[in-house]
């Protein structure tokens, strides 16, 4: 057992790329130390001895079982669907919810829905000189809806309704966020897309969110629609996608994941006029804002709290 100064010392090993360890050891070192824990923080530690394991995917970590005595697997990004199902992992495991990444999130999906609303592209973007008075609605004019009602769901619905956007919102229990219309389970999914005109991905990939973004819902957007995914690419159907921006239903997507990341060269989004490619860069976990919760959970493990931000095994987020 590794102590210090005689005190037991907890295992915490540091499962992701080098340059992930790069940014968040010293950010991590001094969480612990502000909690008063007494870590032992290492990018390789014999696996019987690991008590806490800080997971990225990347790190290609995939069998749990060798790490007989860890307590909790923490997630360091918000999207669980790569290790969720993996079922050599019988501990706890925990997702990131980090101020800094719900910042950026509402930072960059406010951006993107202000940008389609005043149709920035059209009139800041064009080749020739053209002078033909096109005034946008106001955003009270504008429904725009968000799928999926989480932290980051609900921080960019209040970001937009406090922009003055008429919000609905969609999640599988309806919410109650002041300013925003709340629809909840499948036969609330019809009302909340009927009509809408900028549509926000912000669910989790899982079995039922799947290509939940098809012919069949995005036929209930307002013609000439905006669609932003910052959520996860495959809750998209890339082929109805395409289709309907071919026809003009949906007038532009932005995307900022994809089925198959980075984005291939030759795939049909790159190259469409009325795509924006954006290379999974919506919002990052921030070390220093995610290196506290990080320790607040391991404190909380060592004294025998409940852990913050626990995933639902069973629903896969
Ligand atoms: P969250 O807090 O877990 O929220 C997920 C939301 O989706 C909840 O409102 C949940 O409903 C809803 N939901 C889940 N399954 C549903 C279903 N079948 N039908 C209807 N609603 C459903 O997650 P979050 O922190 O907001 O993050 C959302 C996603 O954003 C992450 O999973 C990740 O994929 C993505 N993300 C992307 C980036 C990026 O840079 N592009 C960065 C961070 C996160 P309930 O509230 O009723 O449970």
């Amino acid at each position: 057992m590794s102590t210090d100064h005689g005190r037991p010392m907890t295992n915490v090993l540091f499962a992701a790329p080098v340059s992930v360890w790069e940014a968040y050891e010293a950010p991590l070192r001094d969480a612990f130390a502000q909690k008063g824990l007494s870590v032992n923080l290492a990018t390789d530690l014999p696996p019987e001895m690991v008590d806490y394991i800080i997971y990225a995917p990347q790190s290609g970590l995939r069998d749990f079982r060798p790490f007989t005595r860890a307590k909790a697997v923490l997630n360091l990004w918000a999207g669980v669907e790569t290790i969720v199902g993996n079922e050599t992992l019988t501990q706890p495991l925990t997702r990131m919810v980090d101020e800094g990444l719900t910042q950026g999130m509402v930072e960059y999906v406010t951006g993107h829905v202000l940008r389609h609303h005043l149709g920035m592209d059209i009139d800041l973007l064009r080749d020739t000189p053209s002078w033909e008075p096109r005034v946008p609605p106001l955003a009270s004019e504008r429904k725009v809806t968000i799928l999926g009602l989480g932290i980051l769901g609900a921080a960019c619905a209040t970001a937009l309704s406090n922009l003055g956007f008429a919000v609905s919102g969609w999640a599988r229990r309806a919410k109650s966020i002041e300013g925003v219309q709340s629809y909840g389970g499948e036969a609330g999914l019809v009302d909340a897309l009927h009509g809408a005109e900028i549509v926000v991905l912000l669910l989790p990939l899982t079995d039922d969110t799947h290509h939940l973004v098809d012919s069949r819902t995005l036929a209930l957007l307002a013609p000439g629609a905006f669609v932003i995914n910052p959520g996860r690419g495959p809750l998209i159907d890339d082929q109805s996608l395409l289709e309907a921006l071919d026809t003009g239903h949906v007038a532009h997507a932005t995307l900022d994941v994809f089925a198959t990341e980075p984005l291939p060269a030759d795939h049909p989004y790159w190259a469409h006029p009325r795509v924006t490619v954006t290379p999974h860069i919506a919002s990052h976990t921030r070390p220093k804002t995610s290196a506290n919760v990080i320790a607040e959970n391991i404190r909380r493990g060592e004294a025998g709290e409940p852990l913050l931000h626990l995933v639902d095994r069973g629903a896969g987020y």
